[in-house]
């Protein structure tokens, strides 16, 4: 092993061992990797933490802006599922597995609800996309390989990662190519969700502990995925402002879409029945773009403000200014995603300057500042602070 110039930690019999080998022993023995960073999963500790549904959802609320009945559906569902990893049989009753599957257009919430919840639940969480998964045997990555990104992410504590979330993206892209299977190998649709399937239920797993594909003489880490919470997301590409929505009455189809819709989609049936919770994403509304630069705990407007507060200086927005900012991210038809790289954009210029000033400036950004028709300029203290109270 490689020489690790971290801490020596001296044994009763005199010989000493360095922290960073003492943290590889542990990953060995799969009890978490940092030293004294965090306890060895406790089931039992889980458990003993698990909020009731409206708790989840009234933590959910602090970052997710909107998809109301979504996160209400998800609070129950992971409630379920973590209730199930308790008692998988209750008084004779089996529980079935509650994954869940998210369908809704691009950057309006999926992977942020699936990471929120297992930042609330405190478990390990990875994502993996399913377009560079492909049947094993084939170029491309086995499914395993999102276990070890969970398995990672738990720092090598096995019990821990088999509590986590998995979050399996653009699952829509590993529809069956064509109706008929029987024509050729379809090594990257149906193979593939007849790899997952299993996996999915809860089945016992080897994953090569350095990634890429098995082989037969190398050792693997076994893990059992009956108790990991599996959340997939699916595009639907429906090219519809949010606001024509309701006047089409779309909100409310969308809301009754049923798993038989799915197979027209090329999911076979017993991959969509792995995936019992079925919840709606809306697309987000000029309103809701705007809530979501501001409200979230991590909102992007307050984190770009924190930048400008360790430079000793203040940047506000008029609601003018933060509603073109949402205009012009909705126009890009990308949801929520297309915001952080409109005010990067916007504020470049005046972020790579400000530190150099080393004085404290304030800045106000009006709509035409966003639209690019005046620069953005230093106003008085008095100004900004106005704006603020306003705003
Ligand atoms: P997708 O639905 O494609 O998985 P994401 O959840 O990754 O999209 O959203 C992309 C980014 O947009 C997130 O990191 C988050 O900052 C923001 N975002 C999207 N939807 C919401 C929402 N409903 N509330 C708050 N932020 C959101």
């Amino acid at each position: 092993q490689s020489y690790h110039p971290a801490t020596l930690i001296q044994g009763l019999s005199g010989t000493t061992i360095c922290s960073g080998c003492v943290s590889l022993c542990a990953q060995m023995n799969g009890k978490g990797s940092k030293l004294g960073q965090r306890k060895p999963f406790q089931k039992e500790e889980l458990l003993k933490k698990l909020l009731v549904p409206a708790e989840i959802k009234q933590k959910l609320d602090e970052y997710v802006i909107g998809q109301d009945r979504t996160k209400k559906i998800v609070s129950v569902a992971v409630n379920h599922h973590y209730k199930r990893v308790a008692n998988p049989i209750h008084k004779d009753v089996e529980l079935e597995k509650s994954n869940i599957l998210l369908i809704g257009p691009t950057g309006c919430g999926k992977t942020l609800i699936a990471q929120t919840l297992a930042k609330i639940l405190d478990v390990p969480f990875a994502i993996g996309d399913a377009t560079t998964l492909t049947e094993s045997g084939y170029v491309g990555e086995d499914v395993e390989n999102l276990l070890l990104r969970l398995i990672r992410a738990a720092d090598f504590d096995l019990t821990r990662a088999e509590h986590g979330i998995i979050y399996i993206d653009e699952i829509d892209k590993i529809a069956r190519t064509h109706n008929n299977p029987s024509i050729t190998r379809d090594v990257s649709g149906e193979g593939v969700q007849q790899g997952l399937l299993k996996m999915l239920e809860g089945t016992l797993c080897n994953v090569p502990p350095q990634g890429g594909r098995k082989h037969p003489e190398q050792e693997y880490i076994q893990i059992n995925t009956r108790h990991i919470l599996f959340i997939a997301g699916k595009q639907i590409g429906f090219d519809i402002e949010a606001k024509d929505l309701d006047e089409l009455g779309l909100g409310e189809i969308l809301e009754h879409i049923e798993p038989e819709d799915l197979m027209e989609y090329g999911m076979i049936p017993e991959f969509i029945g792995r995936f019992p919770v079925n919840c709606i994403i809306k697309p987000l509304d000029l309103k809701a773009m705007i809530r979501v630069l501001t409200e979230p705990r991590n909102a992007l407007i307050r984190q770009y403000q924190t930048f400008f507060q360790m430079e000793d200086s203040r940047l506000e927005f008029t609601r003018e200014a933060l509603e073109e900012i949402s205009k012009k991210a909705l126009a890009k038809k990308t949801g929520a995603r297309a915001l952080r790289a409109i005010i990067e954009e916007l504020l470049l210029d005046t972020m790579f300057d400000l530190p150099a000033l080393k004085k404290p400036v304030n800045y106000l950004i009006t709509p035409e500042m966003v639209r690019g028709t005046e620069p953005i300029q230093p106003v008085k203290e008095s100004s900004a602070a106005a704006c603020k109270k306003a705003s």
